[in-house]
């Protein structure tokens, strides 16, 4: 499989573009890459030269054979029959042992790593958290761990991780690469901003290769150190400076595997259709959801949930796409959902605009020079509903009304973004289709807002008791990019 730019792979002029909005091209698009490029090969590398996302050629889609072949697979084999379609430069053997220890009970709590749960007939909860930080992000990020230093070792190169969090990404790609051979994780975090819980999960680990920094200041301040430090390409190219970001096309591909696996569980036959609603920030996930699709899988709509920052559920709704400045980001009690641009928007762009990436290229640039686009006078939006994507929005008020009836109705606990997914879940059930409601993480990762729900505190995780006595490692620092820098070129060089 050979992977593509979004914005065609051509070094692109700044203001200067032969993409046409209302050009109607049905035919393929057909895309003269330089070299090839494989799913190693983008593995490592971010962004595409020309600042486009990178995207297989052609979606695999899978025959009915195959699909009902894949019915009672376990997750690791499910896992392999989906990614290897994509990684076609992994031996299948070594591609086999990187998911058999990606996906265990160990890590994951049961063999059936994402377990249905059944709320009523045709309305389904995907546990999807079950991993090391308590978030779906592990799924994918437990796989790209243990890829990573398959890969580097094999190259016999080495990462340094670099990246800011707010909390569930850098928690989750710190369990995941601890004790991993070839790399390390330089990780900022804003000083005393984070829940106690997320602290104590990030700066209790005691490996060598995690390298926690909290800084003294807002999370946007600790992504601008990251950017000003990525922007200095000798420093960058010297030590081997690499991210783990939400565009990771390696988290994408291990993210279909759990559409496929839920899709499985909450039918009987492959002739039915499954709607799947998604807590939605850089729409890696619903993403995930849209290339299963693609690839054969029935699923009737695919449901963006948004929190108060809409930028997502406006586009579905009105075909305006207008990203939020950082600072008219609000900050709300589902976190990790507060997101201003979503970052894998543009690998769906692409698809909806026949696979042109001179269009993608105008409509990104109208995006920097104009603040956004619409596409409503567009044939794009008419096509729109043949992806099966509908949206909605939900507030801090829905967030604990959904937690609280949610707790009343079937004794069961969810966290404030799978409400946030149940919610608007709730405004597009049809009739007959099962609905699967993707949870994206535990409660007990967001323990003041469960107590404003539901008056008292979630039940504890087995587990994770005493997680905030042990002893923390973290440095503290100024907002100050050259201080990374010595930091990691001290930790490098010893
Ligand atoms: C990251 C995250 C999301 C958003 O997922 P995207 O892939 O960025 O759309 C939703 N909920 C939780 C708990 C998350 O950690």
């Amino acid at each position: 499989m050979n992977y593509i730019s979004t914005r065609g792979d051509v070094v692109h002029s700044r203001g200067h573009t032969h993409g046409n909005l209302h050009a109607n091209t049905h035919g393929s698009f057909i895309n003269h890459t330089k070299s090839a490029k494989y799913f190693c090969d983008i593995l490592l590398e971010g962004l595409a030269p020309d600042g486009g996302l990178y995207l297989p050629q052609t979606y695999p889609v899978l025959s009915e054979e195959e699909l009902a072949n894949m019915r009672d697979m376990s997750y690791p084999d499910l896992a392999y029959e989906i990614m290897h379609r994509y990684a076609t430069d992994i031996p299948a053997a070594d591609l086999k042992e990187i998911i058999a220890k990606t996906y265990t009970a160990e890590v994951f709590g049961s063999t059936n790593i994402t377990p249905l749960r059944t709320l009523e007939p045709d309305l389904h909860i995907l546990q999807c958290s079950n991993g090391p930080t308590l978030a779906f992000k592990d799924i994918a990020m437990q796989f790209l761990g243990h890829l990573f230093e398959y890969v580097l070792t094999k190259r016999n190169a080495e990462i340094n991780i670099l990246g800011a969090t707010s909390g569930d990404t850098g928690s989750s790609a710190e369990y995941a690469m601890k004790g991993k051979s070839g790399v390390r994780v330089f990780m900022l975090s804003p000083l005393g901003k984070m829940s106690p819980f997320q602290c104590a999960q990030m700066f209790s680990l005691q490996d060598a290769n995690i390298i926690n920094i909290a800084v003294r200041g807002v999370f946007d301040d600790c992504q601008d150190m990251v950017k000003a430090v990525s922007n200095d390409l000798e420093f960058k190219a010297q030590y081997k400076i690499g991210a783990v970001n939400s565009i990771n096309w390696g988290r994408i591909v291990a993210q279909v595997v759990y559409y496929f696996k839920g899709y499985f569980a909450a039918t009987q036959t492959n002739i039915e259709k499954v709607s799947f609603a998604v807590p939605s920030g850089n729409f890696g996930n619903v993403l995930a959801g849209h290339i299963a699709r693609m690839m054969g899988l029935p699923i009737k709509q695919l449901i963006v949930a948004t929190n108060e920052n809409d930028v997502l559920d406006e586009f579905f709704r009105t075909g305006q796409y207008r990203p939020r400045k950082t600072a008219e980001t609000l900050q709300t009690s589902s976190p990790s959902m507060d997101i201003s641009k979503a970052s894998n928007f543009e690998r769906f762009l692409f698809d909806l605009v026949w696979r042109d990436p001179a269009v993608v290229r105008e409509l990104m640039r109208k995006v920097e020079q104009e603040g956004g686009f619409d596409i409503r006078q567009c044939p794009y939006w008419s096509r729109l509903p043949a992806f099966g994507f509908v949206s909605g929005t939900s507030t801090h008020a829905d967030r604990m009304r959904i937690i609280r009836t949610t707790w009343e109705q079937y004794q069961i606990e969810i966290d404030t973004h799978t409400a946030d997914g149940l919610k608007v879940a709730l405004e597009h059930r049809e009739p007959n289709v099962p609905m699967v409601c993707l949870e994206t993480a535990l409660p007990t990762k967001f323990e003041a807002s469960m107590i404003e729900a539901l008056g008292r505190k979630p039940a504890p995780r087995t587990g994770f008791k005493g997680l905030e006595d042990l002893p923390q490692r973290f440095q503290v620092m100024d907002i100050d990019a050259a201080a990374v820098k010595r930091c990691i070129a001290a930790v490098v060089n010893t």
